[in-house]
């Protein structure tokens, strides 16, 4: 058996063809023009790639787009007091802080100044109690994006035995959250879990998000299987190059599983379209508007 490929890059693309033209619908309908607000401390070059792919993306959509760059020695008050000001900025719909910050720098108290109808990234206790409560409109981006695939590749889920390893505030926990919603038997696994092997093969979907290179083996994965690999980490390739993996050993897994997404392209791709939609739904919260759902 060969695994169907959960294209991403191909889901994404039509999930941001909807977002740009409900973008346009909302300028043209009410003069909404949602807008984004991306802060970043310090230089970390792959933060610094992630912050403005997502500014290029806001503005390919037809968002407003605005960046706010501090230095790596800002101050925890200044930081703060930079967020208090989007927060109360009625143009900026989404506010989204790249994480990790600078050691130096207290990142629930940075979380606490963020106005939770602003908050895009879904990662305030507010909006991770909403979720748990069934009634959020902002949800985080990875855990949507994998859910949206999930709708497209396998369907109805009700019923399913589905394993989550990791449990990270990022996907861990909010994937579980929906996975449940959606009437899935979760099963949640971390570095504690014993004998993680037969766990998971027990699963009817396996959602890895480790962060440890094609740890999950193809001997852990049902037949027929969906298999979500969320991890993405950087290898050495040899002579001097690295290349991306996932938290699965992807070309082997693909000989059991029934479907698999590739890394790159399967999950990462539908992440920065899911913080677009957020940043469309907060827009139309903020303004009294019924919310969009693609
Ligand atoms: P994280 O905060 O480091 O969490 C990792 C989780 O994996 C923890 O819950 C940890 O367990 C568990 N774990 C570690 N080693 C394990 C093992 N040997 N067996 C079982 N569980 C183990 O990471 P994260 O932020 O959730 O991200 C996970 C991966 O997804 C990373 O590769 C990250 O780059 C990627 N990611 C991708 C996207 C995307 O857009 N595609 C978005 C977010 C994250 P404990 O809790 O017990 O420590």
């Amino acid at each position: 058996m060969t695994a169907t490929i959960i294209d991403g890059k191909a889901s994404a693309a039509r999930l941001r063809e909807k977002i740009a033209a409900e973008a346009t619908r909302l300028k043209s309908a009410h003069g909404l023009q949602p807008g984004l607000a991306t802060v970043l401390v310090g230089n970390d070059p792959a933060s610094e790639v992630y912050v403005r792919n997502k500014g290029k993306t806001a503005e390919a959509l037809g968002f407003k787009s605005a960046h706010v760059a501090l230095a790596a020695d800002t101050t925890q008050e200044t930081l703060l007091a930079k967020v208090q000001e989007l927060s109360a900025d009625k143009s900026v719909h989404g506010i989204l802080v790249q994480l990790p910050l600078p050691k130096h720098l207290d990142e629930a108290q940075v979380l606490d100044a963020l106005d939770p109808a602003k908050d895009v990234d879904a990662l305030t206790p507010t909006n991770a109690g909403l979720l748990m409560s069934g009634r959020a409109h902002l949800v985080s981006c990875t855990p949507a994006g994998v859910m949206l695939l999930l709708k497209e590749y396998v369907g109805d889920i009700a019923g399913k035995d589905v394993l989550v390893i990791g449990r990270s505030l990022l996907f861990g926990k909010p994937a579980a959250q929906l996975l449940l919603a959606a009437n899935a038997t979760v099963t949640m696994a971390h570095s504690r879990s014993r004998d993680l092997p037969a766990i998971a093969r027990r699963a009817d979907i396996l959602v890895a998000a480790i962060g440890k290179p094609e740890l999950v083996k193809a001997d852990w994965i049902k037949p027929g299987a969906t298999v979500i690999d969320v991890g993405i980490n950087r290898i050495d390739a040899g002579g001097g190059k690295t290349r991306l993996v996932g938290d699965v050993d992807y070309e082997a897994a693909r000989a059991v599983a029934g479907a698999i997404t590739p890394v790159p392209g399967g999950v990462g791709a539908m992440t920065i379209v899911c913080l677009m939609q957020n940043t469309l739904i907060a827009a139309c919260a903020q303004n009294g508007l019924p919310l969009p759902k693609f």
